[in-house]
């Protein structure tokens, strides 16, 4: 593949415009496999600009929620087509401008081109139910309304698939939404706002405007023209978010971060447990909300595990996500890569013994990026940092145990509860793992970082709002329920 350098600034979209911000600042967004390559310039807006995208967003409203839900399926289902023309290019970008590899960008843009079209099927749905009223005359029924303006706030791990099933339902149930990506990851959002302006959706209906959370997420957290505030992050923003939104009656919806288990039971087929802790560990980086970082085993099948792990591991090769030999690609910036050497530090310092990695990648030009290896540390126990915060890089925790019931506990320990997976064969185990695990998704014989775009996605504990998004669970969110009672 022939890598252009483009450095085109990408502006923000607003009343169906691409307009620049009147800040008249925009900033670079760098490639973290090759930090001297500028992806392109993003705005750097103000609060101004989040004012004029709110107030478009405002007028739309009103024609927007009086189409039919399934005329506005049909413009997602233009969008899904301009994604999918330009998939292999968008996920270049992706690739360039955070560092997975081409193969998961791909996918995620496929991803992303799905849950456009399973929303724009989801406009054709039923919204409300018919409910027997004690009056025998009166028509009793629940039917359901957009809540407004939307915020969308997102995070930079996965540029293309979180805004999408953020907007896809907000806009099918008659929201009209202004998105505020991630800066790290502006100019991939700003092409998949590219494939929203191609679909023709009526000016203000959907709008995006780029520029730092402190004052562009912070804005749209204070926002009184912004009904509902959708976000994925950190528990740290998810919080301001929250608290926010409350003071002011917003509705608002958090998925943040993870500490997710893997189990590994006597009984476990090893292979496929260790193809899915590095898989579920260490693609993209170690930089998925579900990504396996907790590696609990069984002490019967500890050493064999461990062994085979080790071997898999020291095999995985880093390097730029765009050459097709590369497995693992860089830490999506400087200030992760120096996040995760701070936990690697941490990880020692408290007596936890490196198996593998543990450190910077400088060799064969991969000073140019912001690479680390791929760490294994065993000997953790429960109470230290690396067993209890989340690290966002590709760093594996081995806790050996003497039982499924200690295991368990152990999994638990923690204030996360997003995803969680166990490896066995035996029902009793499962079922003991099903009842008992704190977590909103809960993967048996699988890794704990699949999700699939039908099915509800969200955590248990800080992990979230308990609120869910995805699938048919996304109405909850994105509209109100109103009750109606008629009487002829
Ligand atoms: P982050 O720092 O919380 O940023 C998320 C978004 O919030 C970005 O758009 C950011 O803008 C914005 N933001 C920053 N400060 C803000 C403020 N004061 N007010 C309002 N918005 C503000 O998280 P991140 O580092 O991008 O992403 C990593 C985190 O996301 C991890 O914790 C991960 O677990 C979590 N995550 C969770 C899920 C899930 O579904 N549970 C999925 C993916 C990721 P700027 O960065 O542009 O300043
Ligand atoms: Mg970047």
């Amino acid at each position: 593949m022939t890598v252009t350098t483009e450095t085109k600034t990408y502006l923000n979209f607003v009343n169906g415009e691409w307009t620049q911000a009147t800040t008249q600042q925009v900033e670079p967004s760098i490639n973290p496999a090759k930090k001297s390559e500028i992806v392109g310039y993003v705005q750097k807006s103000g609060k101004a600009d989040l004012d004029a995208a709110v107030a478009a967003a405002k007028a739309a409203q009103r024609m927007w929620r009086k189409l039919s839900a399934p005329a506005r399926g049909d413009y997602l289902h233009k969008a899904a087509n301009a994604l999918e023309k330009r998939l292999e290019e968008i996920a270049e970008t992706m690739t360039r401008e955070m560092g997975k590899t081409f193969a998961e960008a791909k996918g995620e843009t496929a991803r992303g081109v799905a849950i456009l079209r399973y929303y724009a099927g989801e406009g054709m749905r039923k919204v409300g139910d018919v409910i027997p009223s004690t009056d025998s005359e009166a028509l009793m029924f629940t039917s359901r309304v957009p809540l407004g303006v939307v915020g969308v706030i997102t995070p930079w791990n996965f540029p293309v698939a979180i805004p999408i099933w953020k907007m896809a339902p907000a806009l099918v149930y008659g929201n009209t939404v202004v998105l505020k990506p991630a800066q790290e990851t502006a100019v991939t959002a700003a092409k998949v706002m590219e494939c929203f302006a191609e679909a023709g959706f009526p000016a203000g209906v959907v709008n995006m405007v780029t520029g730092p959370g402190s004052v562009i997420g912070q804005g749209i957290i204070d926002h009184p023209d912004i009904q509902g505030i959708t976000f994925t992050g950190s528990n740290e923003v998810g919080k301001r978010v929250g608290m926010g939104a409350l003071a002011r009656g917003a509705k608002y919806q958090l998925e943040m971060g993870g500490k997710n288990p893997v189990i590994v039971a006597a009984d476990a087929d090893l292979d496929l447990a260790v193809d899915a802790t590095i898989s579920g560990g260490l693609r993209s980086t170690g930089q998925k909300c579900t990504a396996t970082s907790r590696v609990i085993v069984h002490k019967d099948v500890y050493e064999p595990f461990k062994e085979k792990l080790l071997a898999k591991v020291s095999q995985l090769t880093v390097g730029n996500g765009l050459q097709d030999h590369t497995w693992m690609g860089p830490c999506a910036s400087e200030n992760q890569l120096q996040t995760v050497l701070s936990y690697i530090e941490k990880g020692i310092a408290e007596g936890a013994s490196l198996l593998c990695g543990g450190r910077q990648l400088t060799e064969d030009g991969l000073e140019e990026g912001f690479y680390v290896a791929p760490t294994v540390f065993e000997g953790v126990t429960s109470d230290m940092t690396i067993a209890q915060e989340e690290i966002f890089g590709p760093v594996l925790a081995l806790i050996k145990v003497n039982s499924i019931e200690e295991a368990i506990e152990i999994a638990n320990d923690v204030r996360f509860g997003l995803s969680a997976s166990i490896f066995t064969q035996n029902l009793a185990n499962m079922l003991a793992f099903i009842n008992d695990i704190d977590a909103g998704l809960v993967r048996v014989n699988a890794e704990s970082a699949g999700v699939e775009l039908q099915a509800p996605f969200g955590g248990m504990k800080q992990s979230s709002s308990h609120s869910r998004e995805q699938g048919q669970a996304a109405i909850e969110f994105f509209t109100s329920i109103k009750t109606v009672f008629v009487k002829p």
